[in-house]
């Protein structure tokens, strides 16, 4: 059973031929709305790689409905997730015509997730149970939902995405880091580590922070950590047309693949991930299990 704690957001994307400039207006072609955040993206993730899945977040009192339902429609429990007084949390999500993007976040109700519902969800988690952390939600709940869960003996897997910027924002209790190589570097220089290159930072942050660590590398896969010997996992070669939530589809079939070798759940994110890439929006771009296994056996 995967639980995550974290983010769930309202996201619109606009297409549009070339970012704005500062003091540019621009047209869009479209815009679509759909569900986003990264722990909400994870929560679907491993919901559609056929884990059993809780989300423990909040959303707005007001606004937050569609929000609920459209994870509940994932087959994900919303049980634990919470209504504020706050609006829900929202992403303005920019794509041109060369596949960049521009993210803008309102954090809203993910700021005020509520500490009890937290302690909760995380208290009642047993071994073989994993608990899922991003850094779209105070650090100071990640910190309490870590050492709670592991305290009950699950799996802490934490994905340090967007890139923690203070010492404060480093969570503890943590088995297995995942991270792009842009946060792994930021990671590193809070530990006062120079960065090095992906090879020595995962290696230097594990053994500081006394975890495994997986670091994704877009098209060329991802590097795994552990027991201090690094394996490299490919990507299958795909044709990208919008890398949004690539990194979430990875950790949540990483979370729902716990249960296999770590190199062997490395592989069906990698081409989770990959699939996720040729498909535009969040939420929507996640693929199935089925899509994944088809992938695998090519
Ligand atoms: P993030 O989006 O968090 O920066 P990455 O870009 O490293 O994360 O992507 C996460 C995973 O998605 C990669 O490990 C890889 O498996 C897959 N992926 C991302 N971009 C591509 C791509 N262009 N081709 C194939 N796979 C990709």
């Amino acid at each position: 059973r995967v639980t995550v704690v974290g983010s769930v957001n309202a996201d619109t994307s606009l297409r549009l031929a070339a970012l704005p400039k500062p003091g540019e207006t621009v047209l869009a072609r479209e815009a679509a709305g759909s569900l986003g955040g990264k722990g909400a993206n994870q929560a679907v993730a491993a919901a559609r790689a056929g884990a059993r899945v809780r989300m423990v977040g909040a959303v707005g009192r007001d606004d937050g409905a569609p929000l609920a339902g459209a994870l509940a429609a994932e087959d994900v429990d919303t049980a634990l997730l919470t209504r504020s007084e706050r609006p829900s949390g929202r992403a303005l999500v920019l794509l041109d015509d060369a596949g960049e993007n521009s993210i803008i976040v309102v954090p809203g109700a993910n700021a005020a997730l509520d500490d009890d519902a937290v302690r909760r969800a995380c208290a009642d988690l047993s071994p073989g149970d994993v608990l899922v952390l991003q850094h779209e939600i105070p650090a100071a709940t990640s910190r309490l939902a870590a050492a709670t869960a592991s305290a009950a003996g699950a799996a802490v897997i934490w994905n340090a995405a967007p890139a923690p910027v203070r010492a404060a924002d480093l969570v503890e209790h943590v088995d297995l880091l995942v991270v792009n190589e842009h946060e792994l570097g930021a990671v590193a220089r809070l530990l006062g580590l120079e960065p090095a290159g992906a090879e020595a930072d995962v290696a230097a942050v594990a053994a500081r922070l006394g975890t495994d660590v997986v670091c994704t590398l877009g098209a060329a896969g991802a590097l795994v950590y552990r027991s201090g010997a690094h394996v490299r996992v490919a990507a299958p070669v795909v044709t990208a047309v919008d890398t949004t939530a690539a990194g979430d589809t990875f950790v949540g079939y990483l979370a729902a693949s716990w249960h296999l070798p770590l190199s062997e759940a490395v592989r069906r994110a990698a081409q989770a991930g990959a699939l996720a890439v040729t498909r535009h929006g969040a939420a929507p771009s996640i693929p199935t299990r089925a899509e994944v296994e088809h992938g695998l056996a090519a």
